[in-house]
């Protein structure tokens, strides 16, 4: 068997769903990783059991149809659920905000759509798609904490979850980080959630404006304080609101605490931190968590392990899900990772002007992204933010990075014209994805040789 053999035998295509408190978001992966179709519906709002399963068979069924996928070439099905399982008998313990305690979602799902199907807590499983795919690619041990409306975070250690005796492990919101803290939603006080999460960081807002304080939210918001979201938040960073940069620095503060004791019990390799209120305000909240690691007085500890930042953001738990049942239906993907890519296209002759990828010639800018495809860059965009095409920013980056790749390769031009802004060089490094720049005769040359999860942008035309 050769090994184009080997990799058809091995492949595998599977749907991940994570069922979240607003919404429903479904991706149908590959076994390397590549999502072929994503679908994302609204959560039932009455949260009964009948209704939300019977959105996640329409959206299973949609994502497969935009793909014009046959469901029945799918391998195998995974289902994220924010709260307590039991994966063993595919049974939701508990979930807080709807009423699927009790439901058995996986015997469900197996009889409907005939394939084996992983049940899967949501943080864990956003956990395991950055052990798979994103900025704990390739560690042996790594924690992943997610800060949205709670904290909540997942341990992966060799490709596999850590999920303790009773699937409870990795509730870090629920570790206190405060005797006699406020109350947190669990009923316990000064959990690190109460002090750290959204809702907190809104409490905390709410209260001081409550108490005559002023802050540009109001305005953001329009007057109506009760929902506050992590772009607001970044909003008022940018605007230095005196508040919330108070509110949101002691936040920080909490986290760059629990990390520290992260690593003082367990001591992974890379400690990811994502979720809404992150991806929104990481840049804020990064240093500040840094600062605090690097104070670690412990000896021998201070040298441990790094914080990062998410590297596939909203599709982490879904491609953790696909995760999850490739490894049930018997097809480890992380063993495969490196063995079993995407299609890449090669690169051929690069003259001034004209760029040969796979079959076709541009004579624009190209952007080949992690699953392989090969699209036109927006150039007339980039003009339009910088009145120039020769500089790479954080926007075009973060696109240039979904998905996953370990490596961006840059192909600066033929007299090296192109260069990364600020923003984008540190979008990179807090996500641990490796960046190559390179004139663009050279690049060629480096990028077909690469066997790893690659993307790249080259520069052709300005
Ligand atoms: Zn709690």
């Amino acid at each position: 068997m050769d090994g184009r053999d080997g990799r058809a035998a091995a492949a595998g295509v599977y749907l991940g769903i994570d069922v979240g408190g607003t919404k429903i978001q479904t991706s149908l992966v590959t076994q390397s990783g590549s999502v072929l179709s994503r679908h994302r519906g609204p959560t039932p709002r009455d949260g009964q059991s009948d209704s939300v399963l019977a959105a996640v068979v329409a959206a299973a069924e949609e994502t497969m149809r935009g793909n014009a996928f046959e469901p029945a070439r799918l391998t195998a099905l995974g289902i994220a659920i924010p709260g307590v399982v039991d994966p063993q008998r595919g049974l939701v313990v508990v979930t807080p905000n709807m009423s699927l305690s009790g439901v058995r979602i996986g015997p469900y799902l197996e009889d409907r759509f005939r394939v084996p199907v992983a049940l899967g807590n949501d943080c864990n499983l956003g956990a395991l798609g950055e052990s798979w795919l994103g900025a704990a690619r390739g560690t042996t041990s790594s924690i992943t904490i997610l800060v949205g409306t709670g904290v909540g975070s997942g341990i992966v250690r060799k490709g596999k979850l850590w999920a303790g005796a009773r699937e409870s492990a990795g509730e870090i919101g629920h570790i206190v980080s405060q005797i006699g803290g406020p109350q947190c939603g669990c009923g316990n006080c000064g959990c690190l959630e109460a002090l750290a999460s959204r809702s907190a960081i809104e409490r905390e807002i709410r209260a001081a404006v409550a108490e005559g304080r002023a802050t540009v939210l109001t305005e953001l918001v329009g007057g109506e304080l009760s929902i506050i979201r992590s772009k607001m938040l970044r909003d008022a960073l940018d605007a230095n609101d005196a508040l919330v940069t108070e509110v949101m620095h002691k936040a920080s503060e909490v986290l760059g605490y629990a990390c520290l004791s992260v690593r003082h019990l367990l001591d992974p390799e890379v400690i990811v931190l994502g979720g809404g209120v992150v991806e929104a305000c990481g840049g804020f909240m990064l240093p500040i968590i840094d600062a605090i690691l690097a104070s670690d007085q412990l000896a021998g500890a201070r040298s441990g392990g790094h914080v990062a930042l998410s590297a596939l953001g909203d599709d982490a738990v879904v491609l953790g899900a696909a995760a999850l049942a490739a490894t049930k239906a018997g097809r480890n993907p992380f063993k495969q990772r490196n063995s079993i890519l995407p299609a890449y296209p090669q690169i051929g002759d690069a003259t001034p002007g004209e760029l040969v990828v796979g079959e076709k010639t541009f004579s624009t800018d190209v952007t080949i992204h992690v699953d392989g495809k090969v699209k036109k860059r927006k150039q007339a965009q980039v003009k339009q933010r910088h009145g120039t095409t020769h500089i790479l920013d954080a926007v075009e980056v973060r696109k240039l990075c979904r998905g996953g790749p370990e490596v961006v390769f840059v192909g600066t031009g033929h007299a090296n014209q192109l260069h990364l802004d600020e923003e984008a060089r540190q979008f990179l490094s807090r996500r641990l994805i490796k960046v190559e720049l390179l004139p663009t005769p050279q690049f060629a040359e480096a990028y077909n040789a690469c066997s790893a999860r690659k993307a790249a942008l080259i520069h052709v035309t300005c």
